[in-house]
């Protein structure tokens, strides 16, 4: 039986006490079946420490636990009671951030560059949840009668999170968030790779003063797992965020029970740069959207539109910029681009590296791994590509990019909207009518200009096409996480 903490030293030099057990009903337990499974450090490929994984019995324990919490104290507390617990959770995650950021940086491979800003945007999300947590008003309807009708926002129940392990913590926050703060308890999954973070804020979680069985952290396997979360009667709701197939397979195992789902999916995002863009800021931009968190990022600019023009001048500066940034070592100062997170993910970036060879697109820089040891790739670029070539329709989910040529607008626009997905798009001009215009005739849920993976705790993100169902962050985010009551009264 392993402990259920263990002493970590992160190369950043701190050591802290991480949890490795299931967090349920406000304690770290051992799974029943007391299994563990390895985590291991992506940059270095050794085991960083063993966590317990929960199985099917484990979950039916974390869901009474939160359908207890539901019913008895949490769904009815004074809305002001669970803004405060989410002010203190937020500065909790704010006093903890060098530790935070570094588990994240250990386990998920990304820069220390990446996981501050991470935790930056996830303690400024849950302080924006408790600002919400008491502003959830319905509305009064003037039906013209001696009726008097009014609405109420009222939560769901028990909802299951499941996140993935390109954002650990990030999305921990953008799921545990909105839920609480409209009265509901969650059961979350964190990914089999990145379970750390997820489990070290537990302990958060109670310093805040969320009751017992508010949040319960389940480590393990999707598929061993997964399908009871997604199928349990107690379950209101399902969240997740993850890839289009597995988003596809929870909408259809939750089907069976009419549970709510909201998913945040794939992309395939186009990055459009106009010949009148600032072109010296428009290449800074491309790459910060391709290559930011080493390319696993669901929104990633990882379809690059140039104007015919401009096409080899944007091309060259891009290289360029490519080839200056520093990866490696998350840990090290200047260092942009860290590791893969997985083997398994690494494996998939090479192996599209050959199809898009195959096909026939030119390897402008890149395609290759870097070192031994470690998932480290190089930031890749491929040009000379055609729109039916895998390379350009299929989510990669590294740091791998192709660049295209266009003459005009209504050309480009065909381009960008011919995907499934449409989670995000960039659009780069100094014209700011045509911006507009673009940003308008897009699919995508997201469209920055001039700018990009740029992100705000206040602006909704979700997806058009099978990039999703759904809304995160902004007001929308409520409107996932509570049901519509309406009250008609006889005076
Ligand atoms: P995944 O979608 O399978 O995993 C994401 C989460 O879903 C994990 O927590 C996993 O345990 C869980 N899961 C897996 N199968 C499940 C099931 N049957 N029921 C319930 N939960 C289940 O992603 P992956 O296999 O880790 O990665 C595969 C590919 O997905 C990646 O290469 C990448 O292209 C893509 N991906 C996209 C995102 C995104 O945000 N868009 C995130 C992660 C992975």
């Amino acid at each position: 039986i392993r402990p259920l903490k263990v002493p970590i030293t992160l190369p950043s030099g701190i050591t802290y006490d991480q949890p490795t057990g299931l967090f349920i009903n406000g304690e770290f337990v051992n799974s029943q079946q007391h299994k563990t499974f390895e985590v291991v450090n992506p940059s270095t490929e050794q085991e960083i420490t063993h966590v317990y994984e929960a199985r099917e019995e484990d979950v039916d324990v974390a869901i009474a636990a939160a359908k207890r919490a539901f019913e008895s104290n949490w769904s009815t507390a004074d809305p002001e009671f669970r803004a405060r617990c989410l002010y203190k959770l937020a500065d909790l995650v704010e006093e903890h951030s060098e530790i935070l950021a570094g588990i994240e940086s250990l386990d998920n491979g990304k820069s220390l560059l990446c996981s501050r800003a991470d935790v930056s945007l996830a303690s400024k999300y849950l302080r924006s949840c408790g600002g919400w947590a008491d502003k959830l008003y319905g509305r009064t309807i003037d039906t013209g009668s001696s009726h008097f009708s009014y609405t109420r926002r009222e939560p769901l129940g028990v909802c299951a999170q499941i996140i993935p392990w390109n954002f650990p913590l990030l999305m921990w926050s953008w799921k545990i968030g909105p839920a609480l703060a409209t009265g509901n308890t969650v059961v979350l999954k964190p990914a089999e790779a990145t379970p750390l973070s997820a489990l070290y804020a537990s302990q958060l979680v109670n310093q805040a003063g969320i009751p017992a069985g508010v949040v319960n952290i389940l480590p393990g396997f999707g598929k061993m797992i997964g399908e009871r979360m997604c199928t349990h009667k107690d379950v209101k709701k399902v969240a997740f965020t993850g890839s289009t197939a597995t988003g596809r397979h929870i909408m259809r195992t939750a089907s069976d029970t009419i549970k709510k789902v909201t998913l945040e999916l794939g992309g395939k995002s186009p990055n459009i740069v106009f010949a009148d863009a600032d072109l010296q800021r428009a290449v800074r931009n491309i790459a910060f959207g391709i290559f930011y968190n080493s390319g696993e990022v669901c929104c990633a600019g990882s379809r690059v539109y140039v104007q015919d023009t401009v096409y080899e001048e944007v091309l060259q500066k891009f290289k360029d910029f490519a080839e200056s940034l520093k990866v490696g070592n998350p840990f090290e100062e200047g260092v942009f681009q860290g590791a893969q997170t997985s083997q398994m993910q690494i494996d998939k970036i090479l192996d599209y590296v050959q199809v898009g060879k195959g096909e026939g697109a030119r390897v402008v820089t890149g395609g290759e791994r870097l070192g031994d040891r470690g998932y480290f790739v190089k930031p890749t670029i491929f040009a000379d590509v055609t729109e039916d070539m895998r390379v350009v329709k299929e989510e990669i989910f590294g740091p791998v990019v192709t660049v295209s040529k266009f003459s005009t607008v209504d050309e480009v626009i065909e381009m960008a909207n011919d995907s499934q997905y449409g989670l995000a798009a960039g659009i780069h001009t100094k014209d700011v009518n045509k911006a507009i215009d673009v940003s308008h005739r897009v699919k995508a849920g997201t469209v920055w200009i001039n700018t990009y993976n740029d992100f705000h705790q206040n602006v909704p993100f979700g997806g058009f096409g099978q990039s999703g169902i759904g809304r995160e962050m902004g007001a929308e985010s409520f409107d996932n996480y509570t049901q519509v009551k309406a009250v008609r009264l006889s005076i």
